[in-house]
């Protein structure tokens, strides 16, 4: 039975699962899923690996700056199919570029602030500039809209930037820093949040070891530390309203909502993956794990696709958080029940199966974690309106 199984996979067909967002990959960075299948997992996962590079090489970090500013122009549903393909075959690949393309969408949200902007993203396209992003701060328990690095502003206008952002992916191979810091006011009553815009070699930047797990090393997800950072008035953007999101900081958490939950999800369909072509499992435990991922990316490419007609907003926020956590739900049974189709075996014989198993997981450690916006989506389903900050 298993053999002729086998058979059937070794008689030169090419596979369709994967496929479409392969393609996908392959139009907008081509040759990148070859490189990067040529380098064992466990290399291409490790610090210093050279996935960054060869992003760069193939022009990867404009791949969401606007054709007109020089960059490849993708459109959220291609965006998540790439990140899918990508994670594949590089998890900490794919959740660098979440942080890079996240902040890079949440840039072209900013386009209306002018020129700075403008400049910025021909800057990352031109240049290959890598965005970090740090909003995290290493505090359990507290939201990443509420900072404790602070801006404080100068007498001879710009801003002083004091406090420490970790974990924050991208810390070694990062260009530019974008962080969330809290502005004290003029008056000393209160505080307002913004992004601050940060030059990676300005001075006051300094790193620290801080991740300490052996899955997603990859990543760069170490501690960074501002002191007396200077800034310039224009690289800070303040949010229009302060008591929820605005348009610009919902339009970025839709990004990253969506870049996230594909790349965890590619993570899971390496694992689905490798069920398929050792053809493991009978019929109908396959076909299960392509219900769970495929039902998974389709309802991902349906906020995508309603993001392309112009739909921002709290609904589609929510609908998004929804979908994220769906897509949680399905890496979870996915992972399970592949791990234990592949075998006692190929979790022995070599890493690469607990690697990603464990990977796939870390999708739950990303803001915001379901039980922090239980109460939030709940009233918000109950007619409220949603209170994410
Ligand atoms: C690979 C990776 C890379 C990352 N890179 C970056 C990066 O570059 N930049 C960045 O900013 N962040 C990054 N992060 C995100 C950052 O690590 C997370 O913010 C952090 O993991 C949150 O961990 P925590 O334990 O503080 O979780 P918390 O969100 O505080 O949650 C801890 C637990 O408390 C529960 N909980 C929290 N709030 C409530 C509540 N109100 N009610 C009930 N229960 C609640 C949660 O559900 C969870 O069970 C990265 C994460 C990963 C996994």
């Amino acid at each position: 039975m298993n053999r002729s199984r086998k058979k059937q996979f070794s008689e030169g067909y090419v596979m369709n699962f994967l496929k479409r967002d392969r393609e996908t990959l392959e139009k907008f960075l081509p040759t990148l899923d070859a490189k990067l299948q040529e380098i064992p997992l466990m290399e291409i996962e490790k610090p210093g690996n050279p996935g960054l590079t060869i992003l760069r090489e193939l022009e990867g970090a404009g791949l969401l700056v606007p054709a007109e500013h020089g960059g490849k122009g993708a459109t959220p549903a291609e965006a998540i199919q790439i990140h899918r393909a990508v994670a594949t075959r590089s998890p900490s690949l794919a959740i660098a570029m979440t942080m890079h393309n996240f902040s890079v969408a949440t840039l072209v949200e900013y386009l209306f602030y002018g020129d700075y902007t403008v400049e910025l993203l021909q800057q990352i396209a031109g240049g290959q500039l890598l965005v970090a992003s740090g909003f995290a701060e290493g505090r359990t328990g507290t939201s990443i809209l509420d900072p404790l690095m602070k801006a404080t502003p100068q007498d001879g206008g710009g801003y002083r930037i004091n406090g420490s952002k970790k974990p924050c992916s991208l810390s070694n191979s990062m260009h530019i820093l974008t962080a969330s810091v809290s502005v004290p006011s003029n008056n000393g009553n209160g505080s307002r949040r913004a992004v601050a815009v940060v030059p990676a070699d300005a001075e006051g930047i300094t790193r620290k070891p801080f991740w300490s797990s052996t899955v997603l090393r990859g990543a760069e997800s170490e501690e960074l530390c501002l002191t007396d950072v200077q800034i310039a008035d224009e690289q800070l953007f303040f949010p229009e309203v302060e008591e929820s999101l605005d348009a610009v900081e919902a339009g970025g958490f839709l990004w990253f909502e969506l870049l996230v939950s594909a790349s965890y999800l590619g993570v899971a369909s390496a694992l689905a993956e490798k069920v398929f072509t050792h053809g493991r499992g009978d019929i109908a435990e396959r076909m299960q794990l392509a219900i769970d991922l495929e039902g998974a990316m389709t309802s991902l490419e349906g906020v995508a696709r309603a993001m392309q007609t112009g739909e921002r907003g709290e609904g589609i926020l929510v609908q998004s958080l929804l979908v994220r956590f769906a897509v949680q739900q399905a890496i979870e049974r996915v992972t399970v029940r592949a791990t234990e189709l592949l075998g006692g075996m190929a979790f022995i014989k070599t890493p690469d199966v607990s690697y990603l198993y464990a990977a796939a997981r870390a999708l739950a450690f990303h803001p915001p974690s379901r039980l922090s916006v239980a109460s939030a989506i709940d009233g918000y389903l109950m007619g409220k309106p949603m209170q994410v900050a």
